[in-house]
């Protein structure tokens, strides 16, 4: 599949850059082919008005209008063309009736008005650039010069030009194409990567559900099966089935957790939180709970207000449960230290216990959808490896960032920082 919309991918941008490269390179070629013709153009034009000058001066010498007939205006046939790179040379007198010519012989009266032309030759061989050009003395017509050249150098460069372009054109297609494969992978990456993330999300959903499931049917077979009247035996698979049923509800919860709340929370659902105010109330509750009974649980907190904008139950949420995992994962007489302070524009919240602590290969993994340090002990504990990802994806939404350092034997600290709201940075919204 992926590599299918990679190569879609790459064959688009190949034909849409490959489109762009032929147009301009046609572009390229039009201009090369106009300065080609311009700079043949202006040298037959140079060579056009040196010849027309020659023909005035013969014409006026001593400013006596000589007959036409008789004197030599361009040479002769029998003599070659003063110049060499010229095909013909013709004149005609102002009423365009041909005078004299060199080189092909040309119609009696001049058919074609002034200017450039591209025309071919009677035998059709060659290519010729020809100019018909009105000559003036005082203001007044007195003939036309047409003067030809062949084409030969314009149509060698420009043949050169297209032997430059078929081989260019091909090659940078090539590159284009190999590109178009890379950034192809490149833009595929972050889709693969999060097809895989779900693949895997969805597979450990499916095989934390299993257990708990299968465990419910065994246990509603047994009940059902069971021969036995024993009410005590009855009630303890009912209580079994509603723990299991309880600790599928929390996955599924969850899960659901985890979906709903990706990205930036909406402003709307911002409001100011007072953290102190907010730890210590959690200070209060969770110091009663079974789970924090084995503990000492400490708190150090300001005696003003620390100003965050945010989402009160998700905050609370997200210290509840890094104070459960503490709790979880400290053996009895321990300790966990529960602090706030802040630094600069953040508050700083900090979880401390002194437990088991986190292998250092563990913990870039911790923060993972499902990811246990040690499968067997958080079951046991009925962890499903989706606190810390929660927690992380509720500190992320507020802008937040959290992070951890711990030592194997010696504890963990869960360090969490959110920005201050603008109120206490004497900021006006
Ligand atoms: P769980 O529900 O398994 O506790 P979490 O996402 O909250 O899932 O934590 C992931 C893993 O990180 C836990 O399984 C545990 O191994 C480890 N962990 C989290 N907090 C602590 C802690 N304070 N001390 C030691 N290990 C911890």
């Amino acid at each position: 599949m992926f590599n299918r919309s990679r190569r879609n991918l790459a064959s688009w941008f190949t034909l849409a850059m490959g489109s762009i490269l032929i147009i301009f390179a046609a572009v390229v070629y039009y201009l090369e082919v106009i300065d080609q013709l311009e700079e043949l153009d202006r040298l037959l034009y140079k060579k056009t008005i040196v010849m027309a000058a020659n023909v005035k001066s013969e014409l006026y010498k001593g400013e006596q209008q000589v007959d036409l007939e008789h004197v030599p205006l361009l040479g002769s046939r029998v003599q070659p063309l003063p110049d060499s790179q010229l095909v013909y040379a013709r004149w005609y007198d102002e009423k365009k009736q041909l005078v004299q010519f060199f080189g092909v012989a040309p119609h009696d009266r001049l058919s074609v008005p002034g200017g450039f032309d591209t025309i071919k030759t009677a035998d059709k061989q060659i290519w010729l650039r020809q100019v018909t050009l009105p000559v003036y003395q005082d203001n007044l017509l007195i003939g036309y010069l047409q003067v030809a050249m062949p084409m030969t150098s314009t149509e060698n460069a420009l043949a050169s030009f297209r032997l430059i372009l078929a081989i260019s054109v091909p090659i940078t297609l090539s590159v284009i194409a190999l590109t178009g494969w890379w950034l192809g992978g490149v833009a595929m990456q972050p889709i693969r990567h999060s097809y895989e993330h779900l693949q895997r999300f969805t597979a450990d959903a499916s095989h934390e559900l299993r257990s708990p499931l299968s465990a419910m049917i065994s246990n509603a077979q047994y009940g059902l099966l069971s021969r036995s009247d024993d009410p005590v035996a009855q009630r303890q698979r009912f209580q079994k089935i509603f723990e299991i049923a309880k600790s599928m509800s929390s996955l599924v919860n969850n899960l659901l957790f985890l979906a709903r709340y990706q990205g930036r929370l909406p402003n709307e659902s911002l409001q100011e939180v007072d953290l102190t105010g907010l730890l210590k109330q959690i200070t209060d509750e969770y110091g009663t709970q079974p789970e924090a009974q084995h503990i000492s649980l400490i708190s150090k907190l300001p005696t003003s207000s620390v100003d965050v904008l945010g989402d009160k139950l998700l905050l609370h949420q997200a210290v509840v449960n890094l104070l459960s995992n503490a709790c979880k994962y400290t053996p009895c007489g321990g300790q966990v230290q529960l602090q706030l302070h802040t630094q600069s524009r953040w508050a700083v919240i900090q979880v401390t216990d002194n437990g088991i602590g986190i292998p250092k290969a563990d913990l870039p993994y911790i923060f993972e959808r499902f990811y246990r340090v040690d499968k067997k002990r958080s079951r046991k504990t009925g962890g499903f490896g989706l606190g810390l990802a929660i927690t992380q994806q509720i500190i992320q939404s507020h802008s937040g960032e959290i992070s951890v350092k711990s030592s194997v034997g010696k504890g963990s600290t869960f360090q969490i920082i959110l920005p201050l709201a603008a109120k206490r940075l004497g900021m006006k919204c």
